[in-house]
């Protein structure tokens, strides 16, 4: 039986935050100093599979672990080893992740070996510096040697940058270039308000209407109805030849095509990253080891997956829309 929401959609598509933890501390996304979900309350990567697996078995046909950073989770390979029979079972389409890249070196090539075909990584400027100041502990080199090793591995990749008002808008354009150059797609997605951090994101938000319009002044951009399962839309940029995304969470709302529902390293599901709504299934997975109770709280939880989000970021308003970081939920 498929999962239908009330408004008819269906949902194929589970993200997974296998930690709220991370190696950077990127200034729209984190509090310098943050407090993160206690260890004790972590689903094992036994637990994770195993709902991750109800899912799949109640029709999910594309799975994205993300975090906080997913390749910092111990043991992670583990956990992508054991979903990867689901690819080999043809029970699943698409095992993807999320990435800052800092760990991809490391893990490319096993990736690639379970089966991982095409990753995000996510990169917001190719100047070592800024690099260095947006992510706080992050370096730039070390993500460079992770996006060499999974293009050497064979990973298909798509980069994606938060755009921020003076600090990558005027190098965007150069982003595009390079990682059209290099045979990836860029999306660019404005920046969300969620949780506290220790800027005001006014001065942050940049509406991607406004860089379109300039990047429409040096590049022929046309629409096409190129998709790969998530809100972007896609243009075709004459000049390099490659794809450019756009994810407009603020200023266009494109939740009447939501598939996905979104589930935290403690067993919350949140059935829309905009909103506070979730359901537990620690609970019921802990309950029993037969998967009836767990299967019956997800749809439960698909049955009151709301219609969609209401970001707002103006300078009235002064607390974000949803308390939690977006590392708790995943991006
Ligand atoms: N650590 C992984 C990574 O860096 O891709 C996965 C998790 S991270 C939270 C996922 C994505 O969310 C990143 O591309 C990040 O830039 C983005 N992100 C974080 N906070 C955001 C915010 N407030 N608004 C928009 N995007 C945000």
């Amino acid at each position: 039986m498929d999962m239908i929401d009330p408004f008819g959609r269906t949902i194929s598509y589970l993200r997974v935050s296998v930690t709220d933890r991370c190696d950077f501390r990127c200034t729209y996304c984190m509090a310098e100093d943050m407090a993160f979900l206690p260890k004790k309350d972590l689903l094992s990567l036994e637990e994770l599979d195993r709902l991750c697996t109800v899912f799949i078995e109640k029709g999910v046909r594309k799975l994205r672990l993300t975090g906080g950073e997913p390749l910092v989770r111990k043991n992670i390979m583990h956990l992508v080893r054991q979903l990867s029979r689901h690819l080999k079972s043809g029970a699943l389409e698409e095992l993807t992740l999320t990435t800052n890249g800092s760990q991809l070196s490391r893990f490319a090539a096993e990736l690639a070996d379970c089966g991982v075909e095409r990753i995000n990584v996510s990169l917001d400027t190719l100047d070592a510096d800024k690099f260095h100041a947006i992510t706080r502990w992050g370096h730039l080199g070390k993500v460079m040697a992770g996006i060499d090793a999974a293009q050497a591995a064979g990973l298909k990749i798509k980069l994606n940058a938060v755009a921020l008002k003076d600090f990558n808008d005027a190098e965007l354009p150069e982003m595009m270039r390079w990682a059209h150059g290099r045979g990836m797609d860029l999306t660019v997605i404005e920046t969300m308000p969620m949780g506290e951090i220790d800027t005001d994101r006014t001065d942050q938000y940049l509406p991607l209407s406004l860089l379109r319009a300039s990047l429409e002044r040096q590049f022929t951009l046309s629409d096409i109805p190129y998709k790969t399962g998530g809100p972007a839309r896609y243009v075709h940029v004459a000049e390099t030849g490659g794809r450019l995304g756009f994810i407009t969470p603020m200023t266009h709302n494109f939740c009447e095509s939501c598939n996905r529902v979104r589930l935290t390293c403690t067993g919350t599901l949140y059935m829309c990253l905009g909103q506070e709504d979730a359901a537990d299934l620690r609970a019921p997975l802990r309950a029993s080891e037969g998967n009836e109770l767990v299967a019956d709280a997800i749809d439960e939880a698909i049955g009151r997956k709301p219609k969609g989000h209401d970001f707002i970021i103006d300078r009235r308003t002064s607390r974000p829309s949803v308390s939690r970081h977006m590392s708790v939920t995943g991006g």
